[in-house]
């Protein structure tokens, strides 16, 4: 069996600190948590290169270094409530777990969210709700939200999620075409306003459902 402790401090070395990742506490994480147990058994031994990887129903894990990218441009603190849409894998959400108060994911692909929630469950981490439905309408029996985090990519930001997002609040979503998004970081000041910054060229898998991209199987517009 592959050294996953050896593999888990070279990938912190070599794909985060060495590409620009210094929140000590974003390292600290992805240092803990083992990304070997949120992939499918058989990649295991590729779960620390800095790639993505598939995860079934057509979905992937984001590579490590965005994963630290986007937990550090949140700007988390141990107070926040968190919300994140496309838990998918789980590790996001297990990496948001130990940096914030709560969190709470959402997944529309129910074989995914399952899968997540016994993960989380095996870590024993008890801060962290998961729920399957279509996150762009957002979770508003347990809103505001200090951060949101999306982790598919976007059209343009759900505007619920904006609604569910607290005074002095961060909003953190990939938005553009299927093919490319650039990271949005939407900044709520205390009289609720809102401003918006572009950063980081990445590549999500699409965000689905009532404010995201239609679901391909099942065109509502032909
Ligand atoms: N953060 C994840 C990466 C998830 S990939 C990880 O660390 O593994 C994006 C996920 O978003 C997929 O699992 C996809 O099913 C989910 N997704 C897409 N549209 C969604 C929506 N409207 N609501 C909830 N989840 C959604």
């Amino acid at each position: 069996m592959p050294d996953y402790d050896y593999l888990r401090r070279r990938m912190v070395d070599k794909h985060l600190k060495r590409r620009g990742i210094e929140d000590p506490r974003v390292l600290d994480a992805l240092g803990t948590i083992p990304r070997q147990d949120f992939v499918p058994g058989e990649l295991a031994a590729q779960a620390y290169g800095d790639h993505a990887l598939p995860i079934g129903a057509d979905q992937t894990i984001s590579q490590p270094w965005v994963v630290a990218r986007m937990t550090e441009v949140l700007d988390l603190d141990a107070e926040h409530s968190v919300l994140e849409i496309g838990t998918g894998s789980g590790y996001q959400t297990a990496i948001l777990s130990l940096l914030a108060r709560r969190v709470y994911s959402l997944e529309r692909v129910a074989e995914l969210a399952r899968r997540a929630i016994r993960r989380i469950r095996a870590l024993g981490r008890i801060n962290v709700k998961i729920q399957i439905f279509d996150g762009t309408v957002g979770w508003s029996e347990v809103a505001p939200f200090d951060r949101i985090m999306v982790t598919a990519g976007a059209p343009a930001v759900p505007k619920p999620l904006l609604d569910q997002l607290a005074p002095g609040g961060k909003l953190l979503i990939p938005e553009g075409g299927r093919e490319g998004q650039r990271l949005t970081l939407y900044v709520k000041n205390a009289k609720g306003q809102v401003s918006r910054q572009t950063g980081d060229a990445v590549t999500f898998v699409p965000l689905v459902g009532r404010h995201g991209w239609p679901d391909g199987k099942n065109p509502r517009n032909t």
